[in-house]
């Protein structure tokens, strides 16, 4: 690896904001290596980036420590690593749930950001200075009927990255909490499996965020002088108040 090569890791790099966030840190200088399940559209970033793509699935052990190892195997340390694969699955209230959904939910955004994080601290610590940037949401401190998964899940993201800042004092590693409002990605096609319609009704008139709205914040955080850590960053669409006040044309 050349001495000047600055590594950035986005996991979730396939769509929305995790590609918007690799093709930003690409944009600012970074080699990114990126991380998701479907191969053809991470590789097609990648490549137009210049970057490195490579298979992983955070629901899966042995794909994070075989993620990991190629990362190894190709960069002695890494400097930033973007913790944003994640999902929500089903908007139904809790006596209904599906239990797949709950599942799915905590396996990837809870357990996979532990897991991800743990596995890529070693790389992360020989950096001279380093910086952790976990996706959580304003559904980390608020909540919605019929989000019950998915809020839990990012609630528990929350009080990980606050653990983690704790454990990590003292050591030259930022951790920073994103915590985005509606963001026009495929998150909510993600969310409804597939159904269109639903999905574009959650932006009807209004402006939602854009992927690159996000990436734009994210990359802000990483730029800053290394003594400066944003622990959070709150960013929503002007026509959002909370996860349930919403103006919206007609
Ligand atoms: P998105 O367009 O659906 O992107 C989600 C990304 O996560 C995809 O690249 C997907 O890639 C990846 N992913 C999902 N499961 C994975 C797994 N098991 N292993 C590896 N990668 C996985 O949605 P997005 O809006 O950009 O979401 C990104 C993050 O922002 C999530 O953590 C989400 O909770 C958070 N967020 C979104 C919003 C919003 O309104 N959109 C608001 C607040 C927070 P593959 O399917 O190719 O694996």
């Amino acid at each position: 690896m050349p001495d000047t090569d600055r590594i950035a890791v986005v996991t979730g790099a396939s769509s929305g904001i995790g590609e918007a966030t690799a093709r930003a840190l690409a944009g600012a200088g970074f080699r990114v290596v990126l991380g998701a399940r479907r191969q053809d559209r991470l590789m097609a970033v990648a490549g137009e980036l210049g970057g490195r793509g490579l298979p992983l699935d955070v629901r899966d052990l042995k794909s994070i420590a075989a993620f990991t190892r190629a990362i190894e195997a190709d960069y002695h340390q890494v400097e930033v690593l973007i913790n944003n694969a994640g999902l929500a699955a089903g908007l139904q209230p809790l006596a209904d749930g599906s239990d797949d959904d709950w599942v799915q939910m905590m396996e990837t955004n809870v357990l996979g950001l532990l897991r991800v994080t743990k596995s890529m601290l070693p790389l992360l610590r020989r950096a001279p200075r380093a910086h952790i940037v976990n996706l959580g949401s304003v559904a980390g401190f608020e909540v919605y009927p019929g989000g019950v998964g998915y809020t839990a899940s990012k609630h528990a993201v929350r009080a990980i990255t606050r653990t983690l800042r704790l454990e990590l004092m003292g050591e030259p590693i930022r951790v920073t909490e994103i915590e985005p409002g509606m963001v026009e990605t495929e998150f909510s096609l993600v969310r409804f499996k597939g159904d269109a319609k639903r999905a574009g009704a959650v932006y009807e008139g209004m402006q939602p965020l854009t992927g690159a709205d996000v990436a734009d914040c994210i990359l802000w955080t990483v730029t800053r002088p290394p003594h400066v850590n944003i622990d959070e960053l709150v960013v929503r669409p002007i026509a959002q108040a909370t996860t349930r006040d919403v103006a919206r044309k007609r």
